[in-house]
């Protein structure tokens, strides 16, 4: 169910609507949009009595919410969410004009690899750097990441470069000594439909980035968007990182056309992973142009400058100087299609 409420209804009456909805053990949602707030209930398992809701000042209507999502909805706000990322070298942002683009490593191994690294990608232009401190491998005898270590190795490449920091957690304990030192949560493909991880990330007050599974249809993906967002945190980014298929020639399928899906259904920002979406490393540069030009909102791209010697994903990873190409020919794109690069 949702609650329109008029352009011109005071916060009173929008506090109001949330108390009687509170008052009937419902979860209220008030999400502002650029014309009017809409708030989204949630918690009933069945029809809501919307007679006295719609009586109440401030309130246009109440609309029945058919689909299975519905804080992602786009029924719920017309308009894109933008997810503002603060760092150090100003804000990012997700979901406006601007494209945001990520770089890093799979994982961080040591200091002196992430900071090598960190350079390059703040040299290149771009102003968030990922790399796993916690690694959810196939085999339990790979590199399983660094841990708390290795969030350590992240602050200071905060404080050092002034990038922001994307990092991964992969179970309830990493997620609260992730929130503390990262600025956007990672929530990667095998937990997409971890619902206690999903619903922990939903009461941080820190942006998600929440990797599509890899098995994962569009109305799963949504759902699992949903699970964050019915814990009160809105700030979803999600990521399409490829789905397995029967194609035999790439590590996964980037399903590209799943960007105009989501866009047409949800007023999240998406981007792009061309790194696992194809696990080579000359497939990256032409998927990440077809990403920008399908209209994804960002980039996550694994950078290495010793990828024969990384302890994770190394044949995806490129070069520091193909990420400083790569950045310079989505610029370009980006220009085509009224956007920018941030
Ligand atoms: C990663 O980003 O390093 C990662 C493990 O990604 P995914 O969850 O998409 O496999
Ligand atoms: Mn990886």
């Amino acid at each position: 169910m949702l609650v329109v409420m008029q352009s011109h209804a005071t916060e009173e009456q929008v506090r109001a609507v949330c108390q009687r909805i509170e008052s009937l053990g419902l979860k209220a949602h008030p999400i502002p949009g650029a014309a009017r707030t809409a708030i989204g209930i949630t918690g009933n398992s069945g029809a809501i009595d919307i007679g006295s809701l719609e009586a109440m000042p401030g309130v246009i209507e109440c609309i029945p919410v058919s689909k299975p999502y519905k804080l992602v909805s786009r029924d719920l706000k017309a308009e894109n969410t933008i997810v503002h990322v603060p760092t150090p070298l100003g804000e990012v942002s997700f979901g406006g004009k601007a494209i945001a683009i990520v770089g890093g490593p799979c994982a961080i191994e040591t200091r002196e690899q992430a900071f090598t690294i960190a350079g390059h990608i703040k040299a290149a232009g771009a102003r968030l750097f990922r790399g796993g401190a916690y690694k959810p491998r196939t085999s339990p005898y790979a590199f399983q990441g660094l841990g708390e270590p290795g969030l350590q190795i992240l602050a200071n490449i905060r404080d050092e470069f002034g990038l922001g920091i994307i990092t991964e957690a992969i179970d309830n304990e990493s997620l609260d000594l992730v929130e503390k030192y990262a600025d956007v949560i990672q929530i990667g493909a095998r937990n997409m439909q971890n619902f206690s991880l999903l619903k922990h990330a939903g009461r941080s007050r820190k942006p998600v980035l929440l990797k599509r599974g890899m098995s994962a249809t569009l109305d799963e993906f949504l759902m699992a968007a949903e699970y964050v967002m019915s814990e009160g945190n809105y700030n979803v980014i999600l990521c399409e990182r490829g789905v397995r298929t029967f194609s035999d020639f790439t590590r996964n399928t980037l399903d590209l056309s799943i960007i105009p899906a989501v866009q047409r259904r949800s007023h999240l920002p998406i981007v792009v992973d061309p790194s696992h979406g194809t696990g080579k490393r000359h497939k990256v540069l032409p998927l990440s142009r077809a990403g920008v030009a399908v209209g994804a909102d960002g980039l996550l791209i694994e950078v290495h400058h010793d990828p024969d010697r990384a302890l994770s994903d190394g044949p995806q990873s490129i070069l520091p100087e193909e990420f400083a190409h790569l950045v310079r020919e989505v610029r370009e794109i980006a220009g085509v299609i009224g956007r920018t690069i941030n």
